[in-house]
């Protein structure tokens, strides 16, 4: 592929452009982006990376809209590193409850305590005591080159880009790159090394990153006010809409599961923990398994409960059924309220069992798929005047 050559003359141009746009129209609110005072720094000015690292962990997978309210709480609840290194991880995870890919809130965790042992307790609020560069971040669990940048340039004003979805967007676009982004990551990596500028690293890549969400946009794109369009290929051919050159989505594979509600004589309901290794590892659900061949949903309940946990139910209504998509694969759950027939529950495929009360639910971290779940038990609890003890 050709890949495009602009002169240093060209490349200065775009660059005052982009700083200039951004002076203006810049979303320079951005909490985790401004310093001790609230305002937002100086060229060459350090600040906070602990608030930083939180957000940009969140923001792997999640847009920065629906990221804000849980930064928020988070940095309420672990307003510092040290907090957060010696936090216990069901509360890490009950505060990510709902962002989904937990992993990251695990690895974050993780992370947190390599930090807190390599910088140590009492330098942790000098700074420069902190990782500076790509590689010293890198080095911690669950951070990627992106995610590096994004820290050591927010925090430390240096001069890494900065490769989001706008941003990827933006360069797909303004190169008119024939390929999807992924085939081409390492051409477009090369042009924004070339792009980014030196003196005012930080502002530039949040330039980039604000002209792609606010004028360069998925749909709805507005390049009259561009202030890089003359430079703008896909805009010359009048071909904007047909970049970034899409991937064809590939089929994911589709499972039905079928999960016990079990509800005791005195009105608790029976969670189990998921094993540490794996997809939501540490966290809570109401126990089932996938549905197999030629056998009736309700046959899958029964059998998943005596399999996993030894015991003898019987369901008597059904409770709700929900799909659930995730990266890899599609669920349809089938969720079935229950009675405990015979058997004290054990944790055969999971790390521990519990009979909670229905208004304790709220203090074990679930999975994003069990809320739905939640809030239809509880609309069974209230319209049954039950109460558990
Ligand atoms: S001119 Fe349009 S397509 Fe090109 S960079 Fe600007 S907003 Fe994006």
């Amino acid at each position: 592929m050709q890949e495009v050559e602009l002169s240093e003359g060209k490349l200065a141009d775009i660059r005052f452009a982009l700083l200039k746009w951004f002076e203006k129209n810049g979303r320079h609110w951005i909490p985790w982006k401004l310093n001790a005072d609230g305002l937002p720094p100086k060229p060459g000015e350090v600040i906070d990376p602990y608030p930083i690292l939180v957000a940009e962990v969140m923001l792997q997978q999640t847009q920065l809209k629906t990221v804000l309210p849980y930064w928020e709480k988070w940095m309420k609840t672990f307003p510092t590193l040290l907090e957060l290194a010696n936090a216990n991880e069901q509360e890490v995870l009950l505060l990510w409850q709902g962002l989904g890919y937990y992993s990251r809130a695990r690895r974050l965790h993780q992370a947190s305590k390599v930090l807190l042992n390599s910088i140590g307790a009492k330098d942790l609020s000098d700074t420069h005591s902190w990782p500076k560069d790509l590689e010293g971040w890198m080095e911690l669990p669950g951070i990627g080159r992106s995610t590096a940048a994004s820290i050591v340039s927010s925090a430390f004003d240096a001069p890494s880009p900065i490769m989001d979805g706008n941003v990827q967007r933006f360069l797909c676009r303004f190169l008119a790159i024939p390929s999807p982004p992924l085939k081409v990551s390492n051409q477009l990596w090369k042009f924004i090394n070339k792009l980014i500028d030196t003196s005012k690293p930080r502002d530039f890549n949040q330039a980039l990153m604000d002209l792609g969400y606010l004028v360069c946009r998925p749909k709805d794109t507005f390049c009259t006010i561009c202030p890089v369009n003359e430079y703008c290929i896909a805009y010359s051919l009048r071909k904007v809409a047909s970049f970034p050159v899409k991937t064809v989505p590939k089929e994911l594979p589709f499972s039905v599961v079928g999960v016990g509600v079990v509800i005791n004589h005195l009105g608790q309901i029976l969670i189990a923990q998921r094993l540490e290794k794996g997809m939501f590892g540490g966290m809570w659900e109401f126990p089932g398994g996938k549905q197999e061949q030629n056998e009736s949903i309700e046959t899958t309940v029964v059998r998943e409960l005596k399999e996993e946990l030894s015991i003898d139910v019987d369901i008597f209504r059904k409770l709700i059924s929900l799909e659930h998509i995730y990266s890899h694969k599609k669920l349809r759950f089938e969720v079935y309220l229950c009675n405990l027939v015979k058997g004290v529950p054990l944790p055969m495929a999971s790390q521990q069992v519990k009979w909670v009360r229905y208004i304790d639910l709220k203090n074990y971290p679930f999975p994003m798929a069990n809320s739905k779940m939640i809030e239809e038990l509880g609309k069974y609890f209230s319209r049954n005047n039950l109460k558990s003890s």
